[in-house]
This record gives structure tokens, sequence and C-alpha cells, in this order.
């Protein structure tokens, strides 16, 4: 081997990556007496200086990245983590996997369509709207989830202190607020008019999902008007993809499977 190669080695091992791509300009130009020596060496340390700069700010920008993907996931207030990828599919066959899977895209986000699970408990409704909320964190959109009955809660308590527009002009601005479980407690018509306003709000501006074990034939029952019920439903409803589970629950899959078993 001969030193030139030699030294290509070196600059190799030395992990100088820079000055080795470009040390065989560098000769030339030493050789065409264009640059002296101490020039080309300057030079040439000094792109690999450039090169490690970039690669700190770069790692820092990482860093700050993940940091801030891990603030907006503790900010939405999801009720457990869980991702398209542990849901079993198999296990739901009512489902449209490709039409499941295409919202991890979020389209339906820029635009601006909702999304309604309906099911019995357990079919997997929370785990779906919750691995959608997650991806539409990890890309940096503003994401909320609230139990129906905590969000009542809070538009009576920021009414009760003169605050109710305040309120619901934060939560009409996430770009996507997940409400979970309408129509486990019956919304008296106080709360059914706050949730009016605030999916009003929200109408055609940002995305909302909404998870429910009632049908919406229900909700005027549900609410106790069935004109706000009408209203609230017919904002929801446009643009939007209405995703019914009709499966069993996958909580008690294992209990009912060990009955069945006990049986025979
Ligand atoms: P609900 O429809 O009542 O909101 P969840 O989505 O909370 O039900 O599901 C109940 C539990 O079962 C959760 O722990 C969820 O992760 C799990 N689960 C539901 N469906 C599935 C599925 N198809 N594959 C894997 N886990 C599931
Ligand atoms: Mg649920």
């Amino acid at each position: 081997m001969n030193n030139y190669n030699k030294l290509l080695n070196n600059l190799e091992t030395l992990k100088l990556l820079k000055m080795r791509d470009n040390i065989d300009s560098y000769i030339d130009l030493i050789n065409n007496k264009k640059k002296d020596i101490i020039e080309s060496l300057y030079e040439l340390t000094n792109l690999e200086i450039e090169l490690r700069n970039e690669k700190a700010m770069y790692g820092e920008i990482e860093i700050l990245n993940e940091k801030r993907i891990q603030h907006s996931i503790q900010f939405a207030g999801f009720p457990y983590q869980k991702t398209f990828e542990e849901f079993d599919f198999s296990f739901q066959p009512c489902l449209n996997k490709a039409q499941i899977l295409d919202f991890k895209n979020l389209r339906f986000i820029e635009n601006k369509e909702n999304i309604l699970f309906v099911g019995s408990p357990g079919v997997g409704k929370t785990h779906l709207a919750t691995a959608i909320g997650l991806e539409n964190a990890k890309n940096n959109h503003t994401t909320y989830f609230i139990n129906c009955n905590d969000l009542i809660e809070t538009l009576k308590k920021a009414h009760s202190h003169n605050r109710l527009d305040e309120k619901l002009k934060t939560l009409a601005k996430y770009r996507l607020l997940i409400i979970d479980e309408v129509g486990y407690l019956p919304i008296d018509l106080e709360a059914a008019n706050m949730l009016f306003q605030l999916i009003n709000k929200r109408y055609e501006k940002n995305s909302t999902i909404i998870t429910t074990n009632k049908p919406f034939s229900k909700w005027g029952e549900l609410f106790g008007d069935n004109m706000i019920a009408n209203a609230i439903l017919d904002r929801l409803l446009h643009h939007s993809h209405v995703i019914s589970i009709t499966g069993k629950s996958y909580r008690t899959k294992d209990i009912l499977a060990d009955t069945s078993n006990s049986k025979e």
C-alpha cells in the first residue's frame, strides 16, 4: 500500500471522513501551487469541524422534538397508550382494516372530518380513538382526550365561574378533540346546550372523535331533547366517518372462552 492509501486509511480510522473525501482535491491544489500546506490543512480541518457542529445541532433538534412529542402526549391525557399495531383486527372482522389504518395517515385531520366510533363496551372504541390521537400528537398537532362526563363537569364549572366562553374557545382550538364515552350517563339540557356550542364551534374547523355506546337513534333520549340531539348529530355527521363495531367485547373474551370451555 502506498503512503497516499495509508493516509486515506488513517483518516478513515480517525473518522475524519470530510478530510478523507476532500484530501485528493487539496493535494491537487497544493501541487498546482494554488494553496499552501498550512492553508490546506486549516481548510480541511474546518470542514471536519463544520460537520461535527452540524451533527451536534441535529442531535439537539432531535432531542427537542422528542421532548415536544412526549409533552404533547402527556398533555392529551389519554387513559392509556395503545397503538394500531396492538389492535387485533382479526378479533373484530366487521371492521374495514384499510379504512381504519388510513386514519393513521391523518388525512381526516387535514380534511377537518370527524370520526364516530359506535359500539357496545369493550369492542375497542377507546383503543382506536387513542391510537389515532397518539399519531396526531406525534405529528405535532394539538390533541386532547376527555371523557364526556368530565367534559360536561368542566364546562359547568367554567360556566359557574363566568368563563364558559373562554373554555369553549380553548376546547374549540385543539386540532383533534376526542370525546370518549358519550351516552354512558344521561345528559341534562344545560349540558346538552354546552356540548352543542362546543361542537358548533369546532364544526368544519377542527376534527372531533366521538366514542359512544348509543346508536344515533337513541341520542334524542340521551339528551332528553330531540332537537338539540339532532343539531349536534347534524354537525358531527356532516363530513364524518362512522365506524360501527358490532363484534364482541375484547375485555370479556377470555372469561367467555373459559365458560364455554368449562361447559364442554
Ligand atoms: P371500548 O370500546 O369500551 O372503549 P376499549 O377500546 O377500551 O373498549 O377496549 C377494552 C380493552 O380491550 C382495552 O385494553 C383495549 O386495548 C383492548 N382491546 C379491545 N379491542 C381490541 C382488539 N381488537 N385488539 C387488541 N386489544 C383490544
Ligand atoms: Mg371506552
